[in-house]
């Protein structure tokens, strides 16, 4: 039942109750006044008749027939008029008659009276009166006059009607009224409850009308502050959480928390990159969410109030370093909240920097203990013989040339790697790059004893030339060093779409399959015991390979041992305009050479 309804219905309750109230008395009272009435105009019907019949009663008519003048006196039907005589009966009637009513008695004492009874004779309630007939003060007879209490009841009834009336307009009154006012303390509420409404939807801030001063306006004014308050309260944690979340978000570290009961609180970006917890991880058993059985763990011993740190290797190979710490609440641990930092590169650098150290210092030693071998030999007296002390000496020689190129390489690569190189890109025919190498190495090749060749069409591309010369010998150097006499190298430079290849092909003895993935890591040889006697460093495709690749080329190896193998770098062509420029160059270049 709304408000308005009830408000009404006391309204019309109230108004009810104070008609009834007020109807009950009135209409005591009316009756009263009716009865009252009533009965005074049927005394004075008695005594105007008594008056009326005094005459005849005094010449002593015969009772019968003043009894019969009475009757012409009845004033309508059912009303009765009687005379009796001063004893109070009536003459004509005899013995055996009933005694004399009340009021009759008090007539035959000079009195006028009435009274109201069940009338055996008519079955129904009467009000009677009597008067006296007196002459001075001789009772002459008495007058007796009765009507039906109805007639009077007939007439209080048009009154009840129009009380009934009355009440029911003052009740319709009451209700509209009761609307009219009502309205205007509901109207209000019922702003106030939309307003309400709207907050909790989301719409922060709703003001409502303010109506008057009243206690509902100024309900109205709370409202608006408290919506003020909370619209205002509500943009700080926003922003907050905002801020929160992108300084999560940019976190490069996962952040895992979660709550008492183990579900997911939070997990930001990383997370999902790093831990594949999915994005609506949100309220979810952590169970569900981290496939990392040993980082659930160790978040639930966190939770339990234990900080933990740890170090765990996931799939894929990721190393990961974690810490939880317990969230603590009011009373008791809240939740954990854990930090996964992806450690893999930090790792795969530490151990890199291990092998290096270990790889460089056995490279090293090698040729090390080979000089100290032979200084001592040599200072042991072998200087006296000198046919062996020049060969050791050559020997030295050798090896500190070794030493210097493995020295210089490992400077190479070290600024390769910490981009101390800097590139002077511009275009480049690589056709032309690569002749001028293979002339450079023709004649090494013819004292090999190995065909050394070259088939090129023009590729322009965008690179520094030294650098990319210093690729090609490299690879044509290691062709060489593989090739035994009367094998074969060719150098090809084509167009492969968007892209200039160069290769090296040469008929050598191959690398394994088992080797050729690894032929690009530094220190890495296919062939230990050979290829350290050719005197390489095992770092010259490393350093081949950090080239290309800074350029924004890139570099592979082919090969079926036993026949030979194929190295291939490639470098994106350079647009046709470039492209005609540097053929221009090239071809000048070539007059100037003729
Ligand atoms: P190195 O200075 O020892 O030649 P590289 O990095 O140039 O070192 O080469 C690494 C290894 O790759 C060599 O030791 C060799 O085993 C293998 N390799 C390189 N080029 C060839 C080739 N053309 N034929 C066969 N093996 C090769």
């Amino acid at each position: 039942m709304s408000l308005q309804a009830r408000l009404v219905a006391s309204y019309v309750v109230v108004v009810a109750l104070a008609l009834a109230a007020a109807g009950a008395y009135a209409i005591r009272k009316i009756e009263q006044r009716y009865t009252r009435t009533y009965t005074l105009s049927l005394e004075t019907q008695a005594r105007l008749i008594a008056e009326a019949l005094r005459p005849h009663l005094l010449a002593r008519r015969d009772f019968r027939a003043v009894e019969q003048l009475a009757k012409a006196y009845e004033w309508r039907r059912g009303a009765y008029v009687g005379v009796r005589d001063p004893s109070g009966v009536k003459p004509h009637l005899g013995p055996g008659q009933p005694p004399p009513p009340p009021e009759v008695v008090q007539a035959t004492r000079g009195q006028v009276a009435s009274a109201q009874r069940w009338d055996e004779w008519t079955q129904e309630v009467r009000i009677f009166a009597a008067a006296p007939v007196l002459e001075g003060s001789r009772l002459l007879g008495v007058v007796h006059v009765s009507a039906p209490r109805l007639w009077l009841d007939r007439q209080l009834q048009q009154v009840w009607w129009a009380f009934a009336a009355a009440g029911a307009l003052a009740l319709a009154v009451g209700a509209f009224l009761g609307l009219r006012i009502t309205r205007s303390v509901t109207r209000p509420l019922r702003e106030l409850e939309r307003g309400a409404q709207a907050i909790s939807r989301g719409e922060y801030g709703r003001q409502v009308p303010v109506r008057g001063a009243d206690e509902v306006g100024r309900l109205a004014e709370a409202f608006n502050r408290m919506a003020e308050q909370l619209a205002h309260t509500i943009d700080r944690i926003r922003e907050e959480r905002n801020r929160l979340e992108a300084v999560l978000s940019s976190l490069k570290d996962a952040v895992v928390a979660i709550g008492p009961r183990g579900e997911v609180l939070l997990a930001n970006r990383s997370a999902t990159e790093l831990l594949g917890v999915p994005p609506d991880a949100l309220g979810r058993p952590l169970r569900e969410v981290v496939r990392v059985p040993a980082l659930v763990a160790l978040l639930e011993q966190a939770a339990r109030g234990h900080d933990q740190s740890e170090e765990l290797n996931l799939a894929a190979g990721k190393v990961v370093e974690v810490t939880c710490s317990p969230i603590r609440g009011d009373h008791e641990p809240a939740g954990a909240v854990a930090v996964v930092r992806d450690v893999t590169e930090l790792r795969r650098s530490e151990r890199l920097r291990r092998e290096l150290v270990a790889n460089v210092s056995h490279e090293l030693r090698t040729p090390l203990t080979s000089i100290k071998g032979f200084v001592e030999t040599l200072l042991a007296g072998a200087l006296r013989d000198e046919q062996n002390s020049r060969r050791f000496l050559e020997i030295i020689e050798a090896e500190t040339n070794r030493l210097t190129k493995l020295v210089d390489d490992l400077l190479e690569l070290s600024r390769l790697e910490s981009k101390g190189v800097t590139f002077r890109l511009q275009p480049v025919d690589l056709a032309e790059l690569c002749r001028a190498v293979v002339g450079r190495q023709q004649p090494r090749a013819e004292r090999m004893g190995v065909r050394l060749g070259c088939s090129a069409e023009p590729a322009v591309v965008s690179a520094d030339p030294d650098r990319v010369e210093q690729v090609v010998t490299n690879l044509v150097d290691n062709a060489l060093k593989f090739t035994p006499e009367g094998g074969s190298i060719h150098v090809r430079v084509r167009r492969h779409g968007p892209e200039a290849w160069v290769s090296v092909e040469d008929t050598g003895r191959g690398i394994p399959p088992d080797d050729l993935p690894h032929v690009f890591e530094r220190f890495y040889r296919a062939d230990r015991s050979r290829t350290r006697a050719s005197g390489g460093s095992g770092l010259g495709l490393a350093i081949a390979k950090h080239l290309v690749e800074m350029q924004g080329g890139r570099i592979w190896a082919e090969s079926q041992p036993g026949r030979g193998s194929v190295f291939s770098f490639a470098f994106p062509l350079l647009p046709q305009a470039a492209h005609n420029s540097a053929e221009d160059k090239s071809l000048t270049k070539k007059i100037e050479f003729s």
